[in-house]
């Protein structure tokens, strides 16, 4: 929608009239999200893949998990498309975003969200292991921002948000794949902000420290953090986690990076482009001027 027409619905939720796609929309992180910008007047788009991979060693979302999430935003009285969808699939990922503009009016807001997990070493890590990793967190993000670049630049408008890591920024064993694509988000970002500052559309990135979602929730996370235990428990891995940040907690809530999402995407926010914000209880203390 036009920036004028934007203006026009001031008192009805800064985001009125505008369209949030949302990819990994169906739990998690990316459920936050859609839900607190229908709050504020959004209509959402969510795309989620519903479906586990082989290299990912936790459960990942289910059909009903997005149709929750659908459920949610209409509650708050939003207009709600959810497609279950591969973020690797460029063709896909074009045709649903094309589909949110015919049916939602316009795409304003992307949240390049959707990722996954992984372990191995660089001693026996195989090809698949390593190009799911990349392909989701990495690619996917591409493709997201392809799918959306050209709605935004046409508008004159645009918020694109996406989701790093403390691990894009800095590193430990054992997750070389994830490191290296969670690294390389922020450069994509840093390029396409460049690319689409003509044209009224910011790009940023956030990089979360650990969210209390399923992602950190499950044995393989678990037994990663206390490799000394056979069955770790939630207790047993606080005290690693906590290590990682430099406030004394070890997990924040999903609803901490939605409020770094709902700043980003604010017209407070005009003139901040190719900035990372690090929601990460200071870890980055550690390791960025
Ligand atoms: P989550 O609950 O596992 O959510 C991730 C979502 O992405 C899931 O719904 C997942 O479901 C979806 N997804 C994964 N692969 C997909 C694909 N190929 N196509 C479409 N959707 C796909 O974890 P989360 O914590 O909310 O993660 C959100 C983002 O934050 C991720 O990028 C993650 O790397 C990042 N992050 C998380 C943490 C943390 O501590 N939790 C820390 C730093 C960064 P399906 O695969 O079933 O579609």
């Amino acid at each position: 929608m036009s920036q004028d027409a934007a203006a026009s619905q001031v008192g009805a939720g800064q985001f009125a009239g505008r369209v949030a796609v949302i990819t990994g929309g169906a739990r998690g992180q990316g459920r936050s999200h859609a839900l607190e910008l229908a709050r504020q007047g959004a209509d959402i788009a969510l795309v989620d893949r519903c479906a586990d991979l082989d290299t990912v060693t936790y459960p990942l979302a289910t059909s009903d998990d997005l149709a929750e999430t659908v459920r949610l935003v209409e509650a708050e009285g939003r207009r709600c498309v959810a497609v279950e969808a591969d973020v690797r699939d460029l063709d896909a990922m074009v045709a649903f975003v094309d589909g949110v503009v015919a049916e939602l009016g316009s795409v304003d807001i992307l949240i390049a969200n959707a990722g996954i997990s992984t372990l191995g070493s660089i001693v026996d890590m195989d090809a698949t292991q390593w190009s799911e990793t990349v392909d989701v967190n990495l690619t996917g993000v591409f493709n997201a921002m392809r799918a959306a670049a050209a709605h935004m630049r046409r508008n004159r408008w645009g918020r694109i948000i996406a989701i790093s890591s403390m691990m894009g920024r800095s590193a430990n064993p054992l997750i070389p794949a994830y490191c290296a694509s969670k690294w390389g988000v922020i450069g994509l970002t840093k390029s396409v902000a460049h690319e689409m500052a003509y044209f009224g559309v910011t790009a940023n990135v956030i990089a979360p420290g650990n969210i209390s979602t399923d992602m950190i929730h499950n044995d393989m996370l678990y037994g990663l953090m206390r490799p000394d235990l056979e069955s770790p428990t939630k207790e047993d891995v606080a005290g690693p986690m906590t290590s990682l940040h430099v406030q004394p907690v070890p997990w924040l809530e999903p609803e901490e990076v939605t409020a770094a999402v709902v700043f980003l995407c604010s017209e407070g926010a005009r003139h901040i482009t190719g900035s990372v914000i690090d929601v990460d209880a200071g870890a980055s203390a550690r390791f960025t001027a």
